[in-house]
């Protein structure tokens, strides 16, 4: 195993329930580094940028009114085999089918308000980090 970032964002739904502490305590206690982390809310058309690769399918709209509903807080993570080890931190998008101790099953409530973002490939890592973070801030 060797040392990898990967992109994760806690959503709007988490924000405003005051549930972001809950989720920084489960990234910690799973082992994660925060290389960098900030609090913002993105415009619709940033949301948009961000989720492009869903641009054809039929939830886009309501992804990108709900990404851009209110404060996300936007994170770099690095741990070994990071990209695999957040995505089963995380659990399944459908929180409905998440396993029981993931964070989108324990907290998520449907499959658009699931809580967390990540990313699910190196190619998709590299993009989404860049897309949010200046070089200087991921020293
Ligand atoms: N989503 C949705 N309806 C769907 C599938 C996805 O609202 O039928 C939302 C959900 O918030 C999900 C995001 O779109 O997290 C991106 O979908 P993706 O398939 O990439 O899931 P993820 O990678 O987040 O698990
Ligand atoms: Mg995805």
């Amino acid at each position: 195993m060797s040392l990898e970032r990967t992109f994760a964002i806690i959503k709007p739904d988490a924000v405003s329930r005051g549930i972001q502490g809950e989720i920084l305590a489960r990234i910690q206690k799973a082992g994660f580094t925060i290389v960098a982390i900030k609090s913002m809310r993105l415009t619709k058309e940033e949301a948009g940028g961000f989720y492009a690769v869903h641009k054809a399918r039929p939830f886009f709209g309501e992804l990108t009114d709900f990404m851009s509903s209110g404060k996300i807080i936007a994170m770099v993570l690095e741990a070994d085999a990071a990209i695999l080890k957040w995505r089963d931190t995380m659990g399944a998008t459908d929180p409905k089918k998440a396993a029981p101790g993931t964070i989108r099953h324990d907290l998520g409530t449907s499959i658009g308000n699931n809580v967390t973002h990540g990313s699910d490939a190196p190619e998709t890592a590299a993009f989404e980090i860049g897309y949010f973070f200046a070089g200087l801030e991921l020293i």
